[in-house]
Order: C-alpha cells, then structure tokens, then sequence
C-alpha cells in the first residue's frame, strides 16, 4: 500500500516540483487529489500525469469545462469537485493522510486550517496562511494532532537546524533568516522596474507571486512572521542576512555562540522530499554541494531603507494579527496590480504602508475573522488604488 498523497496548488511551481518527487518514488507514494485554481487545461495535464481519484478547481465557473476537459482526454473516472469549500474539504479528506499545501496567497488559509484541524501530515509551502493564521492556526495544529512541516526552504532549514535541541536551549537561541536579495539586490533607485525584470530570480524558480515578493524583500518579511509562528520565536530573536548565493537555507544561533545551518542547493525538491520522508531521509534529488567548487559564500546586511517592505513585516508582527492580515492582503492587491502593469513596483511599498496606516481592526479570534478581515482589507486597498 503507498501512501496517499492530496496537492493543492497542483499546477504551480512548488505544485510541479511535488509531482517529480511523489512520482520517483512509486513505492512508497501516489497523488491521491489535486487542486488548482483556475487553469483548466493545466490541471488536466496534471491529471493526466497523476491520474487522482479527486480533481478540485476553485473557481466554481471551470466546474463544466473541467469535467468535460477530462471527459475529452478519457479521465471520465476522476471526480470532479469546483469552489473553494471543496478545495478546503479535499484537505480534510479521510482518505488522505498527507497534504501538500502549495496554494498562492490567502486563498490558502481554508484549506490550511481544514488539514491542521484533521490532523494530516501538513506540508506546509503557503507561507500566506502562516502569516494570516498566526496563533490560531498553531492552536488548530495542535488539537488536531497534526503534523506540521514547513516546505519553506529557510523554515525547512531551522526546523532542521533545531532537531534536537531541548526547550531550553530554543528558548534561548536566535533564528538567521538568509535571504538571497532578489533581482534588485544592491540597487538604491527602484524607479521604472518592469513586471518582466521583477520576476526574473537570480536563483530560484518560482510562480510569479512570490517572486515579486522576492524583488521587493516583501517574500523575507513574510517569511519572518512565518518563522516566529512555526517556531515560537519572538521578532527580536529573529536576524535576516543577505546571502546572494541560496547556499545556506537558514541558521540558528544557539547561547552557546554555535551557529548550526542547513546548506543544499537551490531546487525545492530537497525540502519538499525532507518533508515527505521525515523523520526518514529519502535518497538525494538535488544536485549534491560540492563547497570546495563553491570556494566562497558570501553574507550582508539587508538594505531596509530602500527595501522598506521587511521593516513593514516586523512592525506587523509586533503589531498583532489584525495588522499582519492587512499586510498580506494589501501586499497581494499591490503584487497583482503591478504584474497587470497598473501600479509601479515602489507603489508596492506605499499601497502596504498606507494600508497598514489607515486600517484599524480587533485582532481575529476564529477563522471566520480572518477571512473576514482579508476580504475587507482587500476591498479597501482596491478602493485605495482605485481612487488614487
Ligand atoms: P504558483 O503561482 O506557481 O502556483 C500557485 C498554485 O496555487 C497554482 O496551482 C494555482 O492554480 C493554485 N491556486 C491559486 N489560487 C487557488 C485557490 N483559490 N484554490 C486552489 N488553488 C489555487 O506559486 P508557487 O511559486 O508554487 O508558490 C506556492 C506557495 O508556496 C506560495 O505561498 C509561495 O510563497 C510558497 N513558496 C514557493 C516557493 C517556490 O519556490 N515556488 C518557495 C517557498 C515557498
Ligand atoms: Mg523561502
């Protein structure tokens, strides 16, 4: 018997990547479902390659032209399920035990509370539902028996780098977040930058979202109130680092001063087959590290002047989850309105600024309340934009 593997965000990058590693090791794993948001055709070629029992598409619209899709290429036998609720029940589905979560943005924090709160094995790529979450999202985690496993290449790392380690010393140790710099690293003047320069990653490969975030260091920030939910660490116990290479996935700085890293190559197979296998190490995916052809690594401070966004983050994080939901949610409106070529890329950091500025809201008790505030804090940046 293999083990049933369910991926949402199935046609996107981390989505890909999951299927090449679930699919070199057929004895042990098969996809059990998949889930897109509303590319059709791409989730029929991922049904094609996989062949799931389930299908879901978000957008309710595609229900026909998905079914009739997957009639035409003679996979009448999957079944088809449309909406965001059948995505989220996909992630509580009893005959799963694992769920790949690779959903872009806050579309993810259904679903990710319906794995955590069934108790799944959660592989966890959507750092949105982390930063939205928060509190709640590590409460739900925890009653449900879940297992959490950050995919997140420098979450992936500190979860390494602290096996081991007693309360104690995590209580007294310090998370190195590395960045890589993104596209713009070095660059003081950020005027004119087009959608296409933004996208293009020195280093990594990824959906066109988050490497915006990349370019603006937004993808850092995230990633610092992710690290400080998955972990437990408080802002202040979180340091981030310049490293242009993506040689060194992330550290933690124990009271003793030992520095304990996690070092690979840049492909996000790596941590995602760590998580699959854990607490066993599956054979290598990745191109091994040879350190003496990489001679030197290299490390700076964050320039957080011209790259405000990381600032932005760690004021959220200090602030509650009220203010990091709004923060994600203008941050996404901005991102899409820059990719449509509506809004300039430093508009970016204004519209999240003024977002965080003018909103005001309690901080959410229940998951309910943070779809709410996203919905709303969405509505107001459009607005904002709009009337600008
Ligand atoms: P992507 O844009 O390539 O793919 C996003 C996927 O989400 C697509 O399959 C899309 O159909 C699906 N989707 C969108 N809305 C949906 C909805 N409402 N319901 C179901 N599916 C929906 O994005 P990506 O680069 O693969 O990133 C996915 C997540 O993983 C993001 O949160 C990102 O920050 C995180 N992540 C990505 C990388 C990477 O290397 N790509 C690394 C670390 C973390
Ligand atoms: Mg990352």
């Amino acid at each position: 018997m293999t083990q049933p593997v369910t991926l949402l965000g199935a046609t996107g990058s981390i989505g890909r990547s999951t299927i090449d590693v679930v699919r070199s090791y057929p004895d042990r794993f098969h996809i059990h479902a998949v889930a897109g948001g509303s590319r059709v055709s791409e989730l029929v070629d991922v049904c094609r390659e996989v062949h799931p029992r389930h299908v879901a598409v978000a957008d309710e619209t595609k229900l026909t032209d998905l079914r009739q899709a997957l009639g035409h290429a003679g996979l009448s036998d999957i079944q088809v399920h449309a909406g965001q609720q059948a995505v989220a029940d996909l992630a509580a589905d009893p005959d799963t035990d694992v769920v790949v979560q690779a959903i872009v943005g806050a579309a993810g924090v259904a679903p990710t509370f319906a794995a955590a709160q069934s108790g799944k094995r959660l592989l966890l790529a959507n750092k949105e539902s982390v930063v939205c979450g928060g509190g709640l999202l590590m409460d739900a985690v925890r009653r449900g028996g879940a297992e959490l496993l950050p995919v997140d290449s420098e979450h992936n790392a500190i979860f390494q780098c602290l096996a081991g380690a007693t309360a104690k010393a995590r209580d007294e140790a310090r998370i190195v977040l590395t960045a890589s710099g993104g596209p713009f690293r070095g660059r003081k003047d950020l005027s004119g930058i087009t959608p296409a320069e933004a996208v293009r990653h020195p280093k990594w490969s990824m959906g066109r979202k988050i490497s915006v975030d990349s370019a603006t260091l937004m993808n850092k920030g995230l990633e610092v109130i992710e690290a400080s939910w998955l972990f437990g660490f408080a802002p202040e116990r979180i340091k981030v680092v310049v490293h242009p290479e993506s040689i060194v996935h992330s550290a933690v700085e124990f009271a003793d001063g030992a520095l304990i890293a996690q070092l690979g190559s840049a492909d996000m197979k790596t941590p995602i087959a760590y998580s699959l296998g854990w607490p066993e190490r599956m054979d290598g995916h990745s191109k091994r590290l040879s350190l003496a052809e990489i001679g030197t690594l290299t490390f700076e401070e964050p320039d957080m002047i011209t790259f405000p966004l990381l600032g932005m983050a760690y004021d959220a994080l200090r602030a509650g989850g009220a203010a990091c939901i709004i923060l994600n949610a203008a941050n996404e409106i901005a991102v899409e309105a820059f990719l449509a070529g509506k809004i300039g890329f430093t508009d970016i950091f204004s519209t999240v600024m003024t977002m965080l500025e003018t909103m005001t809201a309690a901080d959410p008790q229940s998951v309910d309340e943070i779809l709410a505030l996203d919905r709303r804090a969405r509505l107001e940046t459009r607005a904002w934009l709009t009337a600008r």
